[in-house]
């Protein structure tokens, strides 16, 4: 599927919300508008040592705050299209979770997975060259990080270029994130979407009042689960959801295809069993579901589509039978779709609130890039410090001893992991009271409709505020 369908999606999404919006309509206009687009192409030596020509994009969606900030996507269907609706969900989301940035999205059309290292490496700096070349990346301008098809490994290659083409800058380390934590990334960004799609899933389902209208009880423990999609993002939420949240996941799908358990999946076990195997089908226990999507209609609690967008669509969401969808994946309920599951009473957590977790942390990591020092370092012994000296006071004056392994857990200073993740907490929970504020306090239809709202009413007072003219 062309990404123009995404992209006439995002753009209905923003249109439902902006009829609500206390913004006028020429500055409406602004906030939807993508910004700057760049288009190129480039040979790269294939690895019979014959040329081919590749085709990649960048687009910047909204300058109101800069840098601009998104993921780089390798894919054989990346199109414009699409990348520019990924750059505007990435200016939605970063308003919603509150991170200081623009939104942008690059994209490079081959599959990865039938590429060489050699070559995806080739591609990797060929592309960041044409991103400086044209003024496309850099500490301040805008900030890659990886997302479907890329990861740590194209994220070191594109410090590394940008390091040796940039020099003198003190800052180099600032102009991606998602890197190897021994190139400066930080740790926990990783599992940062996917611990964030289980924070934000907590935040709605602590909510009694929005439970009971679905039948539902309050919490994750023991909810049913299906999720689609078991790369990055997929992997650690059903992992978190499973482990921390007590959920039961009875159903997982992959481009192999589907499994079920009505009893659950171990997510670790089922993750190891493809590793080992290539596919998660033959997992011991589990039944095959063919067609694969058809396990998107299997009963269950929480459906999550953690793969790509359209996934959901007027083709077979009245056949969807979750009380609640949790847009893990960017764009994976089109608008058609949407509509006809709000009709059904279906509670959708909308993407550009839900994945915000990645962006999050790499702000974080960002951050830490420029101050040029980690985040525990500063103050983690004095902390450390100070707790001993508290629990010596308790001592003294209730004359009571405090256990030794006691005393050494709370006396800990907190580690950079621990930070990064408290923080990603507080930054998912806020969002969402934030959004659930919105969708109450204005009647809105939906969350989806609250959140592009809240987005729009914060891009559009950034660019009043700051003016938009020169
Ligand atoms: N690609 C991720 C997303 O869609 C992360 C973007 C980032 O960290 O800048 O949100």
């Amino acid at each position: 599927m062309s990404g123009r369908s995404f992209h006439t999606s995002v753009d209905r999404y923003f249109d439902q919300a902006a009829a609500y919006a206390r913004v006028r309509p020429g500055m409406l206009a602004q906030v939807k508008s993508c910004n700057s687009i760049y288009r190129m192409q480039f040979p790269v030596r294939g690895d019979d040592g014959e040329v081919v020509v590749v085709e990649g994009y960048r687009a910047e969606h909204s300058h109101h705050r800069l840098p601009t900030k998104g993921g780089i996507r390798y894919s054989p269907d990346v199109d414009l299209d699409e990348t520019i609706a990924l750059a505007a969900l990435m200016t939605y989301k970063c308003a919603i979770v509150n991170v200081p940035f623009g939104g942008a999205k690059g994209g490079v059309r081959f599959d990865p997975r039938k590429a060489s290292e050699g070559f995806r490496e080739r591609v990797t700096r060929r592309y960041t060259a044409e991103l400086i070349r044209k003024n496309f990346i850099g500490p301040d301008i805008d900030v890659p990080a990886p997302d479907y098809g890329t990861g740590e490994r194209e994220m070191g290659w594109i410090v590394d270029t940008y390091k040796n083409l940039n020099m003198n800058s003190p800052n180099v380390y600032a102009c991606v994130t998602g890197k190897p934590i021994s190139m400066q990334g930080i740790p926990g960004r990783r599992q940062a979407t996917g611990l964030g799609v289980y924070f934000g899933i907590r935040a709605c389902l602590d909510r009694t009042e929005d439970m009971k209208a679905l039948g539902l009880a309050p919490g994750i423990r023991g909810k049913r689960v299906i999720v689609q999609g078991l790369g990055n993002v997929g992997y650690h939420a059903a992992r978190y959801l499973q482990t921390d949240g007590g959920a039961v996941i009875v159903g997982i799908a992959e481009m192999e295809g589907a499994i079920h358990h009505p009893d659950g999946l171990d997510v670790e076990a089922v993750a190891a069993h493809r590793r080992e195997t290539g596919s998660i089908l033959g997992f011991p226990g589990a039944e095959t579901v063919t067609p694969s999507a058809a396990i998107l209609e299997a009963p269950c609690d929480i459906l999550v589509p953690a793969a790509l967008e359209n996934q959901i669509t007027a083709a077979n969401a009245d056949r969807i039978r979750a009380r609640i969808v949790a847009e893990a994946a960017n764009g994976p309920v089109d608008a058609e779709a949407d509509a006809i599951l709000r009709d059904r009473g279906v509670l959708m957590i909308p993407d550009v609130f839900l994945n915000a977790g990645g962006v999050t942390v790499s702000y974080f990591e960002w951050i830490k890039n420029r101050a040029g020092v980690s985040f525990d370092r500063m103050f983690s012994r004095h902390e450390a410090t100070m707790k001993q000296d508290l629990l010596q006071q308790i001592e003294a004056l209730t004359g009571a001893g405090i256990p030794p392994e006691t005393r050494q857990r709370l006396v800990r200073g907190p580690g950079e992991e621990a930070l990064v993740m408290a923080a990603l907490d507080d930054t998912m929970t806020r969002a969402y009271d934030r959004i659930h504020a919105c969708w109450k306090e204005r009647a809105l239809p939906d969350l989806r409709t609250a959140a592009f709202l809240t987005a729009i009413e914060i891009v559009a007072g950034s660019y009043e505020h700051h003016g938009i003219f020169p």
